[in-house]
């Protein structure tokens, strides 16, 4: 059951399809030298796999503690965030003013994926502190930012988002919590459900940032503002006070990441919580999808994390497992050594490297789309970020679900055990394709906001960047190369053909986007998943070229021509299902589907 961050896998994508050398150039990045990243993900590498691996078993198997509405973590889990906390590994990306790396996107992608794979019931807790620091950070007034982020940068004070009610999940529409005005703050009231580290016992307060209605607000979306507050009141000067008025009433028994408390928190039960407006009022959902990137690429890096180490363990567990023969060899052979066990273990690495650098690409636009000067080309990276990202998000959970999936199918009857670790795998990528908005909400987005209501503008630029990916691949030597390039006139074919499909649908009736969007986002991810591999059969044969006489180059081809030829067919399935199937999803009664009364 042990994690190796895929260090070497990750430098590669950095250095030769993210150019982390180039992004090093930004405003702000000058530090994040190949030689200066390459030492940092060396440690952030050690840390992963010898504090937080550990504890990811232990951890599941311990659970949490509650009791008089408190939280108690698993044996080991405090000493490990105070460690986390020391190294400064809590908000890599904060900035130094604060107390933080600066680092770029990319490479805290890195070390996010390093974490989550080790551990991502934990690593949810530094998760969410990273996004109420960005919160803070972009929206927040200088009096609040000056009580509140320091804190929360060094790790001594813990983020959470309080979004969910009961009535209100994918729809946050529906969110019924109340702020009164009152003085220089108001009075929160309302109850959260399913929040993420809502209570623990890992660091000195909590800050929660709650999304809540003011008395004067519309209906729906555009009635909701958002409020930083704190489990223990802040005095003025700084030291902590009372307790607020909020209490964790539960905690949820789950499938998954069961020692990543899941609370159910009840605010103003005695006359209303102290909360602070962060921003303008009925401003909270616009800031929320102003941070939803990060948190959406957070949890697809989770995907990739839990798909790494679920795919680690299983290869481990097949090189050592003997059943069977095979040709020409006497006795029984390793499991691994049979073609089936092989294509399994393909499955899992081809489509998470695929992912990861997607995932990459996406956080290196974020990078640019933050950092350039040149607005232009900044405002293409956001587009490319905006576009990705469901992608990302969607994708990579939905193969890190496959991943944990395959990985207990490769250990047989033992990854129906939970000793063997395989089984937590699965249950903990469970969630990920559900919490930070489900598949179908990720498609949704998608289909609608990324390409209908962008009119095709992001698609057709990514589109041009697969086009020069093909005019490379058709200049290099070799049958290999050729079928790659084949490969992207087919990706480029379809993508193009499903953005036109889409515009021209939605004009004839809305619903036919929607009854397509779960094919597409899966025909996207396995397309531009083709993309990223026949990118890195380049860059890999140009590291040959080089003299790069190590493992890295060959596997890295062999994975991209698996990749062409037991991923990307599936491609031509789905887009006939997305296209010419959805009008029999629209057909479907809710008499044929099977609802008990
Ligand atoms: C372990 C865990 C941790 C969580 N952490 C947090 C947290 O820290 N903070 C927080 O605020 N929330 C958190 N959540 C809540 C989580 O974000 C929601 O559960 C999620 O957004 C889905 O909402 P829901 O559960 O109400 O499902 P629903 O919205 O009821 O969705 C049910 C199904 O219907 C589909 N669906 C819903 N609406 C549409 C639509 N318009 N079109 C197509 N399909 C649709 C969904 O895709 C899904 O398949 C957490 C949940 C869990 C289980």
């Amino acid at each position: 059951m042990t994690y190796q961050a895929p260090l070497q896998d990750m430098l590669f994508v950095l250095e030769d399809l993210c150019d982390l050398s180039t992004l090093a150039t930004l405003p702000g990045l000058e530090e994040a030298s190949p030689e200066t990243v390459a030492a940092i993900l060396d440690e952030a590498a050690k840390f992963a796999g010898q504090v937080l691996a550990p504890l990811n078993w232990t951890g599941d198997q311990a659970g949490l503690g509650f009791a008089d509405g408190a939280v108690t973590t698993p044996p080991g889990w405090k000493e490990a965030y105070a460690t986390l906390v020391d190294m400064g590994w809590n908000s890599p990306t904060a900035a130094p003013d604060h107390g933080g790396m600066g680092l770029p996107a990319v490479v805290n992608a890195c070390i996010q994926e390093m974490f989550n794979g080790a551990n991502t019931a934990f690593q949810l807790c530094p998760l969410l502190t990273q996004g109420a620091i960005e919160a803070i950070s972009h929206y927040a007034s200088d009096d609040l930012k000056a009580t509140y982020l320091d804190h929360l940068v060094a790790g001594r004070w813990t983020g959470t988002m309080n979004l969910t009610e009961p009535q209100a999940g994918s729809d946050l529409a529906a969110i019924r919590s109340k702020a009164v005005p009152q003085g220089d703050h108001y009075l929160i009231s309302g109850q959260k459900i399913f929040i993420t580290y809502g209570d623990h016992d890992m660091a000195e307060n909590i800050v929660h940032l709650v999304l809540a209605r003011l008395p004067d607000a519309p209906a729906g979306v555009k009635g909701i503002s958002l409020f930083v507050v704190p489990k223990f009141l802040v005095n003025a000067d700084g030291s902590l006070g009372a307790m607020n008025d909020l209490r964790c009433v539960s905690i949820e028994h789950k499938l998954g990441i069961h020692a990543s408390p899941t609370c159910t928190l009840a605010f103003g039960d005695n006359g209303g919580a102290t909360g602070y407006l962060v921003g303008a009022p009925h401003q909270g959902l616009p800031y929320m999808f102003a941070m939803m990137n990060s948190a959406r690429l957070g949890v697809g890096l989770q995907g990739i994390g839990i798909g790494e180490h679920a795919g680690q363990v299983a290869a481990t567990y097949a090189a050592g497992r003997k059943q069977g023969g095979a040709p020409g060899v006497e006795g029984s052979v390793a499991i691994a050594q049979h073609p089936d066990v092989r294509r399994m273990l393909g499955l899992i690495k081809a489509r998470t490297q695929a992912a990861r650098i997607l995932a990459y690409r996406a956080a290196a636009a974020q990078d640019i789309a933050s950092r350039c000067p040149d607005p232009s080309v900044a405002a293409r990276a956001q587009r490319r970020l905006d576009l990705l990202i469901p992608v990302v998000k969607g994708w990579s959970t939905e193969t890190g679900n496959l991943s944990a999936s395959l990985g207990v199918q490769v250990h047989g009857g033992m990854g129906y055990i939970e000793e063997t670790g395989a089984a937590q795998h699965l249950r903990d990528a469970r969630i990920t394709t559900i919490y930070e908005g489900t598949t179908g909400i990720q498609a949704l987005d998608l289909v609608g906001r990324k390409v209908i209501r962008d009119n095709g503008t992001a698609l057709a630029e990514l589109v041009e960047d697969i086009r020069a990916s093909r005019t490379r691949l058709c200049a290099a030597p070799g049958a290999d190369f050729a079928a790659l390039a084949a490969m992207l006139a087919q990706v480029i074919e379809t993508l193009e053909a499903a953005g036109d499909w889409l515009l021209a649908s939605a004009r004839q009736n809305a619903q036919l986007p929607a009854a397509a969007a779960s094919a597409l986002l899966e025909l996207f991810g396995i397309c531009l998943g083709g993309w990223a591999m026949a990118d890195a059969a380049l860059a890999a044969a140009a590291r040959q070229a080089r003299g790069d006489a190590g493992t890295l180059p060959g596997r890295q081809m062999r994975l991209a021509a698996f990749y062409r030829t037991q991923v990307f067919p599936q491609a031509q399935a789905l887009r006939v299902m997305a296209t010419e199937g959805a009008e029999t999803v629209l057909a479907l009664t809710p008499e044929d589907l099977g609802a008990v009364a």
